[in-house]
């Protein structure tokens, strides 16, 4: 099936109006039920396809994969089997779904165990998250941060156009949208000319990011080209990097976050592969100077996805604070992956590699508090009359991200986490 014609196919599967998960979507994750534990679906609708069900029932023959690749409770032992097999599967699973074809839709005692309604499963962490890397690809929010904390005639740092910045971040404390997080406490510094103090974050903020999960990458000492980054990338999930902004002022002198940003990294529960995203393919902004030869690119490697932030107060005033778009980004997945490894340093199945905060060009565009707010300078008035400088107690913050074109909505549902007062 070509992927141009796909936007005309349709399921047998009833999908809502303006669905993120068409048949043309299926991302994956994991999920359990009341009677059964963890195991790999994919989304379709206001459904879930169990494919351990679908495995035993013998609809996956003549794939390379094994019963224990799904029943699993994550989606490394199936990610294992690389991109070509990944995307068999996918095939196998359009065609199965697809109303044009009968064997499935045909059987309704299959049906009835393949197709689990959304509301009968809890989500799960979908990923053993090895290693987690968070780049810094936006230039305006690199430019927004270099203002407000250093010299707004030179935002951005001689290095920024050059190099894909990132740093290595921390897998245990990554979340899954749902699950509360508690205010982090730590040192923080509110009088400048006063000692450090221990207390709960004051300046506790989200940032606006996706993130993409790789397959195993090459040996110890490879690289990956940005021709052959694509091939390494499972897929896509939101990811919203919670950050304390007042122990990050204090403690990222000399060699940057830390205590400020590993406390929890939250991420949505479905992954949409690149396959799926691919009719949003576009360009990336222009990039002046010239990268070095090892990040340059052929083709369309950026992708148009609308994101939009949205804070639940405690009021149940449901407010939407910023809208955005991962196109924006300056630096690509590829080259950002590129970079990673042009020192020879490997990546393996199910490391979780971070955009960067994504900014836009206007301020109602911009992915955090501290820009939106302008670091606590422009409050963000609220219609139940409060406002907010940064996160407060008892807010649920929501990041959603869809692509749409030609009446085809590709969506990655939402990462929605509340914070809850310090322990
Ligand atoms: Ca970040």
């Amino acid at each position: 099936m070509s992927l141009s014609n796909l936007s005309f196919v349709k399921s047998w599967v009833s999908i809502p109006a303006n669905s993120d998960f068409p048949l043309q979507n299926l991302p994956f994750g994991v999920f359990k039920t009341e009677n059964e534990k963890e195991r790999v679906g994919v989304r379709i609708g206001d459904f879930v396809v169990d494919l351990k069900a679908l495995y035993i029932l013998g609809y996956l023959e003549n794939l390379p994969f094994e019963l224990s690749d799904f029943d699993a409770i994550v989606l490394n032992l199936m990610m294992k089997k690389g991109k070509k097999s990944v995307r068999e599967l996918r095939n196998r699973l359009l065609k199965l779904l697809d109303n044009q074809h009968q064997s499935l839709q045909k059987n309704e005692h299959h049906v009835s165990q393949v197709l689990i309604p959304i509301e009968q499963v809890t989500m799960c962490m979908p990923i053993q998250i090895g290693d987690y890397t968070d780049f810094y690809s936006s230039r305006e929010h690199a430019t927004n941060v270099g203002m407000m904390f250093r010299d707004p005639a030179n935002a951005l740092l001689p290095n920024w156009l050059w190099i894909p910045v990132g740093y290595h971040g921390r897998a245990s404390s990554i979340i899954l949208s749902g699950q509360n997080i508690h205010r982090p406490k730590g040192q923080i510094k509110p009088d400048p000319n006063s000692n450090p103090i221990y207390a709960p974050c004051r300046n506790l903020d989200f940032e606006l990011e996706t993130a993409f999960i790789t397959f195993d990458g090459k040996a110890l000492g490879e690289s990956i080209s940005t021709e052959e980054a694509e091939e390494y990338i499972f897929g896509m999930c939101l990811l919203n990097d919670w950050s304390a902004r007042d122990i990050q002022t204090w403690e990222y002198v000399p060699l940057g976050p830390f205590l400020a940003k590993n406390f929890a990294s939250s991420i949505s529960p479905w992954i949409v592969t690149l396959d799926a995203l691919e009719p949003f393919r576009c360009e990336s902004p222009k990039q002046e100077p010239e990268v070095l030869d090892y990040l340059k690119f052929k083709g369309e490697k950026s992708f148009d996805i609308q994101l939009e932030v949205s804070i639940l107060t405690p009021n149940g005033l449901e407010q939407n604070i910023a809208k955005s778009n991962f196109k924006y980004l300056y630096w690509n997945m590829s080259q950002q992956l590129a970079h990673h490894t042009v020192n020879g340093c490997n990546i393996r199945c199910g490391d979780l590699m971070g955009s960067g905060t994504i900014s836009g060009p206007t301020p109602d565009s911009y992915g955090s508090m501290l820009e939106l707010a302008w670091k606590g300078s422009k409050p963000i008035p609220f219609s139940d009359g409060t406002e907010r400088k940064f996160l407060l107690d008892y807010d649920t913050l929501i990041i959603k991200g869809f692509a749409e074109k030609d009446k085809l909505r590709i969506g990655f549902g939402e990462v929605r986490n509340k914070i809850l007062p310090a322990l």
